[in-house]
């Protein structure tokens, strides 16, 4: 099922895409070597009047990138969950290139037979100088061959009016975090800045996953110190649900 919330004047959805059968070590370091578990892949659904907004894509074609067990579902079948068609999309925004959250931006045969998914919506990215790093540089290089324009929006600037990107280092070079306000009411999507929602009460564990985890852990701490108490709605990519963070910090489910 489909979960919504309305929040800063948008009707925001998690959409349910692919999942992967993982090490229960990716999210807890104290499980046991032989635990495994169904870690999900969201993406995020934002409607508001005519402007639908959508916030990462699933594997795609880059189904086979972990080597794993794969539950797949298509950006088309997450997309009709929500009662939405991909021709409605204005606007998609990739938080970061790896193969789970950028994948589905393209369709057909890789690596030569691409094209882009939503050819009518405008694609954006946080705009870096950093080095992204040798599987992020292919996806993108894919991305640009299969002719997916992306635009690069600067650190903290608007996508459309009330929602900006803000640049979430460490988990990758180039990852970032959408926040929504409408003055009144706030949302924000924190994409790979948690896993789990025990990261919210213990940063520290989600260190796997980050390109550098100094800084990973640092981003992680400043965005939960901040959110805390703040009472705004939060998503993460990977945590099935939505939130807030209240001080201490901790992950309440709303
Ligand atoms: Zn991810």
């Amino acid at each position: 099922m489909t979960r919504s919330v309305t929040v800063a004047g948008w009707t925001i959805s998690l959409l349910a895409l692919d999942a992967l059968h993982a090490p229960l070590r990716w999210v807890y370091p104290d499980a046991g070597e032989d635990e495994i578990a169904w870690l999900p892949c969201h993406a995020l659904l934002c409607r508001r009047g005519a402007e639908v907004m959508l916030v990462d894509t699933g594997l795609g074609v880059f189904h086979d990138a972990f080597d794993m067990e794969v539950r797949l579902v298509t950006l088309d079948d997450g997309l009709a969950a929500a009662s939405c068609s991909s021709d409605e999309v204005t606007t998609v925004v990739l938080t970061h290139f790896d193969a789970d959250h950028a994948g589905g931006i393209v369709v057909g045969e890789y690596p030569d037979g691409l094209a882009p998914a939503l050819p009518s919506a405008r694609v954006v990215a946080l705009e870096t100088t950093a080095d992204l790093g040798e599987d992020a540089d292919r996806i993108v290089a894919t991305l640009r061959r299969a002719g997916v324009r992306v635009d690069r929006v600067a650190d903290g600037g608007e996508i459309v009016p009330g929602v900006r990107l803000g640049s979430a280092p460490g988990h990758r070079a180039g990852h970032a975090c959408l926040d929504f306000t409408d003055g009144t009411e706030r949302f924000v999507f924190l994409a790979d800045v948690v896993h789990a929602r025990e990261h919210v009460a213990h940063p520290e564990w989600d260190f796997l996953h980050d390109s550098d985890p100094e800084l990973g852990l640092a981003t992680r701490r400043a965005f939960l110190q901040e959110l805390g108490g703040s009472g705004a709605t939060v998503a993460c990519s990977h945590v099935d649900g939505f939130g807030r963070i209240e001080p201490g910090p901790e992950w309440v489910d709303v």
